[in-house]
Formats: C-alpha cells, sequence, structure tokens
C-alpha cells in the first residue's frame, strides 16, 4: 500500500502516521525528519535548508524531490510506503507522478485556530523526535522526555509567528493538491480537528472504505 498523508501543520500528521505504517507494515517516511537530521548533522542539505525550516517555509523543491527520489529507491520501499509530509507542493507531485504515483491520499483537516491552538502547547525530544502537547499529552514530568530523559524543546518552527507563516504556506503551495488528487480519486479527507483517537477512527474509516487496494 502506497500512501501519502497531506495536512496542515499541527495536524496530528506524525501521531497518526506511526501507527498507520505499523498496520500497514510499510516504512513511515517523513520528509521533516530526513531534513532535520541534515540540519543536525550539517550536511550540505541541511545547511541549504535548515534558514528556510526555522522560517516556516518549505525547503526547496530541487533538494526535497532529489532526497525523496532516493529514499523511495531504497530496498524498504517495495510493498508500499506512507509519505508523512510529501509532497507539499505541485512540482513535488508531478514528481512523484513519474516514480511512484499512491494508492490513496489522506487530507487531514483542521481549522486554523485550533492548528495555532494546539502549536502553542506542543513541545518535541530534540534527541528521540517523541511529541507532547501540555495538556493533550504532556509528559510524566514537565518538560522531561518520557523516553529518552532529554530535556524538552518547542521546536523553532513551532512558535506562534511561524507557524502562520506555515499555515500561509499550506494555504498557498499545499492546497492545490488536494484537487489534484480529487480529480484523480485517490484524495480521502479525515475530519482531524478532534482527539486523537477521533482522528484516528475516522482515518481507519477512510481506510477501510478502500477496500482491497
Ligand atoms: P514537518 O515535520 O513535516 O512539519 O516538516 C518540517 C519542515 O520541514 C517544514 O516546515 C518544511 O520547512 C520542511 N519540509 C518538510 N517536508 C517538506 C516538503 N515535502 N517540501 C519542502 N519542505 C518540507
Amino acid at each position: 500500500m502506497k500512501i501519502a498523508l497531506i495536512s496542515p501543520p499541527a495536524s496530528g500528521k506524525g501521531t497518526q502516521a506511526k501507527w498507520i505504517s505499523r498496520k500497514f507494515d510499510i516504512p513511515r517516511i517523513s520528509t521533516g525528519a530526513m531534513l532535520r537530521k541534515h540540519v543536525a548533522d550539517r550536511t550540505e542539505v541541511g545547511m541549504l535548508a535548515q534558514e528556510d525550516m526555522n522560517q516556516g517555509k518549505l525547503v526547496s523543491d530541487d533538494i526535497v524531490i532529489k532526497m525523496m527520489e532516493a529514499r523511495l529507491r531504497k530496498e524498504d520501499c517495495k510493498n508500499g510506503f506512507l509519505l508523512d509530509g510529501y509532497p507539499r507542493t505541485m512540482r513535488q507531485a508531478r514528481a512523484l507522478e513519474s516514480t511512484e504515483v499512491p494508492d490513496v491520499v489522506l487530507y487531514l483537516e483542521v481549522g486554523d485556530e485550533e492548528i495555532v491552538r494546539r502549536m502553542s502547547g506542543r513541545r518535541v525530544c530534540p534527541n528521540c523526535e517523541a511529541v507532547y502537547h501540555i495538556i493533550n499529552d504532556p509528559p510524566e514530568s514537565e518538560d522531561v522526555c518520557d523516553k529518552c530523559g532529554s530535556k524538552l524543546i518547542i521546536r523553532e518552527d513551532d512558535k506562534e509567528e511561524t507557524v502562520r507563516k506555515r499555515l500561509e504556506v499550506f494555504k498557498e503551495e499545499t492546497s492545490p493538491l488536494v484537487s489534484f488528487y480529487t480529480e484523480k480519486g485517490i484524495l480521502r479527507r479525515v475530519e482531524a480537528s478532534g482527539s486523537i483517537e477521533e482522528t484516528r477512527n475516522n482515518a481507519e474509516r477512510a481506510l477501510e472504505q478502500l477496500g482491497n487496494l
């Protein structure tokens, strides 16, 4: 099964991606996580990507498309994959068409104010990438990662001003993909403004309706 997730920031994409990848036994490929690793490792890609990421902008298509083409050629993608955050522009979607057409694209829908509210409580672990929310999903001790004990941080691109910028970018660059995949008949809308469990149930229902894809 080849699945792509399209969603505005803070739609719970990462959280949903985890169970979907387990359920279908397919690798979760997060472009955001791959780019953050490049930044942490100070690679050439990381140097080029860092500023755009910190400002809530998209990293250039050339970089991301090249990175993803190499990733999708790997052995573990033979039986499918879950794309978490790719494609995000029409150019990326067209590049994907020429290599790997998704079977289904899930669009997680959340209202703008809910997104900003969620982002302001988000904390992430800089070491293992675990994600928490100070109200909805707090760690056992304040600001400490349950999994590895590192001190939690607010990601630079989760700050309110940056979130608003990311929303703007989403509307301009990514939302055209919704019509693109709707026309192809492979887009499934998933209501994602409720709790993690409600969103999961909605996504499960959308995936069940696919039958034996
Ligand atoms: P995410 O973890 O998916 O929210 O991604 C974090 C940041 O990485 C985004 O705000 C972008 O700056 C960058 N990024 C992730 N995926 C892409 C993509 N497909 N195209 C361009 N930039 C991306």
